[in-house]
């Protein structure tokens, strides 16, 4: 049977330690140390042991490909704007707020919006979450 690793890690800054320690020796925090479950060490295991090829390399800013991409207007010239021009095809767009702000009425209002204008249903797909 495998003995059982017990880590810790400080919530401020990720330093570890096999050790809880009062006072993180990295970035000074104090308390910030909790234990790590064996599913997260796991995990922490199988990230550190892929090679370092898998992941992005940066590129210079000049060599960045612009693409340009269609967008649809939603009917709504404020809402437009804060989306960077309309809707994207297959975006997703987070509507968020505290309640009675009015997120179901705007919703409401571009999905009439779009209605009128005869957008298919699959330019844009509106999902309420709770
Ligand atoms: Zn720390």
């Amino acid at each position: 049977m495998a003995k059982k690793q017990i880590l810790f890690e400080c919530q401020a800054c990720g330093h570890q330690s096999a050790k809880w320690l009062g006072k993180c020796p990295n970035c000074g925090a104090w308390d910030e140390y909790i234990e790590l479950s064996q599913n997260q060490i796991e995990v922490l295991k199988e990230i550190n042991s892929k090679p370092s090829s898998t992941q992005g390399n940066a590129i210079p800013i000049t060599e960045v490909r612009f693409e340009q991409i269609e967008r649809y207007s939603s009917g709504d010239n404020e809402l437009d704007l804060v989306l960077g021009g309309g809707i994207v095809q297959g975006s997703l767009t987070l509507i968020g707020g505290s309640p009675g702000v009015g997120k179901s009425t705007l919703l409401l209002k571009i999905a009439g919006n779009l209605a009128r204008e005869g957008k298919k249903s699959s330019l844009c797909k509106w999902r309420r979450v709770f």
